[in-house]
């Protein structure tokens, strides 16, 4: 480690009072219709897919009305937005703010990654892109987009084992979330971090890795933004793979485990309004043997599907079991395109595979109350990993994701009921999504949340990363 966060651990401090972490219904009932579908690709040049002020490399500005998340649901509370073209000037800005967030491609949908301060893109930092062949990593700027990356790495013969459902964010932003895709021999997209250069609180600027830090670097990869500003991730690669995707219909739910055993990645959809599962998106490594014609009791799609009943497919990556690269099958969307109308909002929480039947099973006392506010649920498997605040720490994981329609007094009685009935399973939330839970089982459900406490507490004892949201979970 260059720099020093020591092994600070302190106590666990649960806060008392549930709240929720959620943005506030009030605002999302008055948020404007989303910003222009170009700017929403996450293709612009501001990467947080907001537009507006439009500033360059190295500038800053105010931050103005029309600065929100991708989803349009969070308006940002930020005074000031910059863009350093430098290192040194992100760490000048760094040293000297006094509330500082960083922001990759917005797509996240709470608070987390607000601040009253300084919100700060990293977008105009010089690309790079340093492919270690000896040690399987590649080394890039924490704003590089998982799309862009994939690409490249593709063009050298190397690949990452796994992607999310969409490409369009970026590296810093999805790893500080624990954003993950499916397989259940697979972790999740912050389990591939092999090293992370940040700009801590005083502007000094840190270097951590797997193999030299050990445990504390494993408290630092899920940061949810709150240790420093991330500059430089790197990430292990694997050798360049095809993937075939096809999509499956109509899944008994008593075969979900062993849809989940069948391929490198498989995700199910239901719309919680039949005990059958809707459609299975399985994606094979092209080497492995072709599904049988009636496999698990389903039928072929005979047509590309988007997630989204209603939904344009060809925003979706090519299916009918059509052989492609790993970044061009893998996310459900695809670079070019918008993955859906942005009228939504997300939740996600995280179970023991081990339960994943009963804590299915009792979600269906719920049913009638989330399909009326439910465009899509997708089910995913995720391996367990090692990191401190990883939704996957220690534990094979089912994801119960939710894409909500975009009506928040609507859906957060939904998203309370939701976790009621999940309570049992010690659920852990996706942070960058729409949840409630109390801060005291969200500390409860992480086994090394009082570890993570004195991180953040050392690492930021000012409060510089400091949000109300965290401030909730994390007492100082
Ligand atoms: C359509 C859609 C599909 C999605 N699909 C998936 C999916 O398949 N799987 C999944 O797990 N999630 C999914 N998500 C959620 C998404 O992956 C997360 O919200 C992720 O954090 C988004 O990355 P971002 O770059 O937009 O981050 P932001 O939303 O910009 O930021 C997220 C957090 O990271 C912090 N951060 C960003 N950059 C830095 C940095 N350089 N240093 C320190 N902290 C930083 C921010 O402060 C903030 O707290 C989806 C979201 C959308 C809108």
């Amino acid at each position: 480690m260059t720099g020093s966060p020591n092994d600070a651990r302190t106590g666990t401090g649960n806060a008392a009072v549930a709240q929720r972490l959620d943005s506030d219904p009030a605002e999302a009932d008055a948020v404007p219709r989303p910003p222009a579908a170009d700017d929403r690709t996450g293709s612009a040049d501001d990467r947080t897919g907001t537009g507006g002020e439009g500033i360059g490399a190295g500038g800053s500005a105010p931050v103005g009305p029309a600065r929100r998340n991708w989803a349009g649901n969070v308006r940002y509370a930020a005074r000031r937005y910059h863009r350093p073209a430098t290192v040194d000037e992100l760490r000048r800005l760094v040293a000297g703010a006094e509330r500082v967030r960083a922001v990759g491609t917005g797509h996240s949908f709470n608070r987390l990654g607000d601040t009253t301060g300084d919100l700060v893109s990293l977008a105009g930092l010089p690309a790079t892109f340093q492919l270690d062949r000896d040690r399987c990593t590649v080394t890039v700027p924490a704003a590089t987009r998982y799309g862009d990356l994939a690409a490249r790495l593709h063009a050298q013969g190397y690949a990452l084992a796994n992607l999310a459902s969409l490409p369009h964010i970026s590296v810093a932003g999805a790893v500080a979330t624990g954003t993950h895709g499916s397989g259940e021999t697979i972790g999740s997209l912050a389990s591939a971090v092999a090293g992370l250069e940040l700009v801590t609180a005083d502007g000094d600027l840190l270097t951590v890795d797997r193999a030299s830090d050990g445990d504390p670097f494993a408290g630092m990869v899920v940061s949810l933004g709150a240790l420093g500003v991330v500059t430089r991730v790197t990430l292990d690669v694997v050798p360049a793979f095809d993937i075939r995707q096809h999509v499956r219909l109509d899944l008994s739910r008593a075969d979900l485990d062993a849809a989940f055993a069948s391929a490198y990645s498989v995700s199910v959809f239901t719309d919680w309004r039949a005990p059958r599962l809707r459609e299975v998106w399985v994606k094979q490594r092209a080497e492995a043997a072709p599904l049988p014609a009636d496999w698990l009791g389903t039928t072929a799609a005979d047509a590309p599907r988007h997630p989204v009943l209603g939904m344009p497919p060809q925003n979706c990556t090519p299916q009918l079991g059509v052989p492609g690269p790993w970044h061009e099958r893998l996310p459900h969307f695809r670079l070019g395109f918008t993955p859906s109308s942005g009228e939504e909002l997300q939740s996600e929480y995280h179970v023991p595979r081990a339960v994943a039947a009963e804590a299915l099973a009792a979600l269906d006392a719920v049913a009638d109350l989330i399909a009326p506010v439910l465009k899509v649920c997708e089910l995913r498997a995720v391996a367990a990993d090692r990191l401190w605040l990883s939704p996957h720490y220690d534990r094979d994981s089912l994801a119960i994701h939710f894409t909500w329609v975009a009506d928040a007094a609507a859906v957060l009685p939904v998203v309370a009921a939701v976790e009621e009935r999940l309570a049992p399973f010690a659920p852990r939330p996706h942070w960058s999504k729409v949840f409630g839970l109390a801060p005291s089982a969200v500390a409860a459900s992480h086994p090394r949340y009082a570890d993570f406490l004195g991180l953040l507490r050392r690492l930021d004892s000012a409060g510089k990363f400091r949000t109300d949201l965290l401030d909730r979970y994390f007492p100082r």
